[in-house]
C-alpha cells in the first residue's frame, strides 16, 4: 500500500481561508476586528521566527497583531503587569506568550495569569480541566490541527484505536484527550512503555510527538493505519541540514493507509489553528456563534 499524503499546508491554507472570510464577516456585520497579541521575552532565533510568521499571518486574515518584545531580563512583576493589561484591553481577544521563558520566569505562574478565555494557546489551567472533562474550553493549536485533519480523513473517528506517542502537556495529553472525546479507545505511550512497537502495531490512528528523527519505523505501522507525525527534527544528512518528522516517513508510507509529511503537515495546521482560535475567543466575548468547523 502507498499512502495518501495528508497535505498540512494546503489544509492550512484553506482554514486559513475560512477564518479570513468569517474576520471579514465580523468586521462588515459586527464592527468588530479580532486582535492577537503575542509576548516575547528574550532573543531566542527560533522563538523570533515563530513570532514573526504568527504575526504575519493574523495580519493576512484581516486580524490585528500585536507584538509584545521585552527584553530577556524582564521581571516576572513586569511580565505580569503587560498581561493584566491585556487581558483587560478590549482590543485584545487572544494572547500568547511565547515559549520557552527565559529561565528566571515562572512560566506556570505566567501562563496561568492569562485571561482563560484569551488563553489561545490552551495553556491555562482551567482550560487544561474543561478539555479533559469534555467541556467547552480553548484548545492547545498543535492537537486541534491535528484532530481536524483526521477528522477531514475520516470523517467519523468512533471506535477506532488512537496511540499517541509522547505525553507532554502540550501535544501528548491534549491530543489524547481530544481523540477521546471523539470516541476512539485511546492509548498514551512514553519512554517507559514497555514494547512499544507492539502498541504502535495495534493503532489504526498513530500520533507520534516524542522529538526523536525518525522513531517510528515503517514496521511498526498497522497496514492501512493513518499516521500523524508532529516531531520537528533538525539533522544533518549528505552534508545538508534537513527536517525529519519522529516518524520513518519513507518506510511508513509504505503500509500507512494516510501519512503526514514533515515539513508541511502538522507545522502549518499550528499557526492555522491559532488564528482559528483568535477567532472563536472574539466570537465568544461577543456573545456571537462560533465559526463552524474550527472548533474542536
Ligand atoms: P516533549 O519533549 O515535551 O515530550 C516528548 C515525549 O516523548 C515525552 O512524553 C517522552 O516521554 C516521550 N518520549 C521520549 N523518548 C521516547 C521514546 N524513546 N519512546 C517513547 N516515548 C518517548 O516534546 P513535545 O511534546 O513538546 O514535542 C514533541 C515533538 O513535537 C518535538 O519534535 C517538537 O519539536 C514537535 N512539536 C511540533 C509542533 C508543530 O507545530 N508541528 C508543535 C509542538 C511540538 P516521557 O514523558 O516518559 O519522558
Amino acid at each position: 500500500m502507498v499512502a495518501q499524503v495528508i497535505d498540512g499546508k494546503a489544509f492550512a491554507a484553506k482554514v486559513r481561508a475560512q477564518v479570513a472570510d468569517q474576520v471579514a464577516k465580523l468586521k462588515e456585520e459586527n464592527g468588530i476586528t479580532p486582535g492577537l497579541a503575542v509576548v516575547l521575552v528574550g532573543e531566542d532565533p527560533a522563538s523570533q521566527v515563530y513570532v514573526r510568521s504568527k504575526g504575519k499571518m493574523t495580519v493576512e486574515v484581516g486580524m490585528n497583531s500585536y507584538e509584545h518584545k521585552l527584553d530577556v531580563d524582564t521581571s516576572e512583576a513586569d511580565l505580569l503587569a503587560l498581561i493584566e493589561k491585556l487581558n483587560n484591553d478590549p482590543a485584545v481577544h487572544g494572547i500568547l506568550v511565547q515559549l520557552p521563558l527565559p529561565k528566571h520566569l515562572n512560566e506556570d505562574l505566567v501562563i496561568n495569569s492569562i485571561d482563560p478565555a484569551k488563553d489561545v494557546d490552551g495553556f491555562h489551567i482551567s482550560n487544561v480541566g474543561l478539555l479533559g472533562t469534555g467541556q467547552k474550553s480553548m484548545v492547545p493549536c498543535t492537537p486541534l490541527g491535528c484532530l481536524m485533519m483526521l477528522r477531514d480523513h475520516h470523517g467519523s473517528l468512533s471506535g477506532m484505536d488512537a496511540v499517541v506517542i509522547g505525553r507532554s502537556n502540550i501535544v501528548g495529553k491534549p491530543m489524547a484527550q481530544l481523540l477521546l472525546g471523539d470516541s476512539c479507545t485511546v492509548t498514551i505511550a512514553h519512554s517507559r512503555t514497555k514494547d512499544l512497537p507492539d502498541v504502535v502495531r495495534r493503532a489504526d490512528i498513530v500520533v507520534a510527538a516524542v522529538g526523536r528523527p525518525e522513531m517510528v519505523p515503517g514496521d511498526w505501522i498497522k497496514e492501512g493505519a493513518t499516521v500523524i507525525d508532529v516531531g520537528i527534527n533538525r539533522i544533518e544528512r549528505d552534508g545538508k541540514t534537513k527536517l525529519v518528522g519522529d516518524v520513518d516517513y519513507a518506510s511508513a508510507a509504505e503500509r500507512a493507509g494516510a501519512i503526514t509529511p514533515v515539513p508541511g503537515g502538522v507545522g502549518p495546521m499550528t499557526i492555522a489553528c491559532l488564528l482559528a482560535n483568535t477567532l472563536t475567543a472574539c466570537c465568544r466575548s461577543n456573545g456571537l456563534p462560533e465559526p463552524e468547523g474550527l472548533t474542536a
